[in-house]
């Protein structure tokens, strides 16, 4: 009748000298689907600019003197056929000059989609009226079926330009 309480030990596991932290390393999940931020293709290919023309395809002046205007004026360059011309002549917003100078532009005879890099379907493209790139209606996310009516930006320059509101045509 008299049993030895030996109750197992179970508080005594905590006060052990506990092993040191392991570091966990998880291998990198594979990206499930398209990611809702959308990438813009001509970014990450790199490719060799063409040399840029000295003159602006349009009033042929030159950085030194817009002959419309007199003035001197920097002239935009067409990074794959390397036509120029003055953002006056090319009737860029300030946004699209400011938006140029970031990225590879291209001159419309030139212009791809943004977003897959090519230039099919030209009909269907829209040109953002603050960084000029083009966008097919199909590739956006969500795609659009009709053109806009009024100014469009893309969803870069809504972030960098309007503070990822909307603009208001
Ligand atoms: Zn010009
Ligand atoms: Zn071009
Ligand atoms: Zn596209
Ligand atoms: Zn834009």
């Amino acid at each position: 009748m008299s049993q030895a309480m030996s109750a197992p030990q179970v508080m005594d596991d905590k006060s052990q000298p506990g092993p040191s932290p392991q570091p966990k390393e998880k291998p990198p999940l594979p990206m499930p689907g398209p990611s809702p931020e959308q990438v813009l293709v001509m970014e990450q290919n790199e490719k060799e600019r063409a040399a840029p023309s000295p003159y602006c395809d349009f009033c042929l002046g030159d950085a030194v003197s817009n002959k419309k205007s007199g003035q001197p004026e920097e002239l935009v360059s067409c990074s794959d056929c390397g036509r120029s011309g003055h953002p006056s002549c090319l009737l860029f917003t300030d946004n699209m000059i400011v938006s140029v100078r970031k990225y590879r532009w291209q001159c419309i005879e030139c212009k791809c989609c943004s977003l897959c890099g090519t230039s099919d379907n030209d009909d269907q493209l829209l040109f953002c009226d603050d960084c000029d790139r083009g966008y097919h209606m199909y590739c956006l996310i969500p795609p659009l079926d009709t053109p806009p009516e009024g100014s469009w930006s893309c969803r870069t320059c809504i972030r960098d330009f309007h503070g990822g509101v909307v603009p208001n045509k």
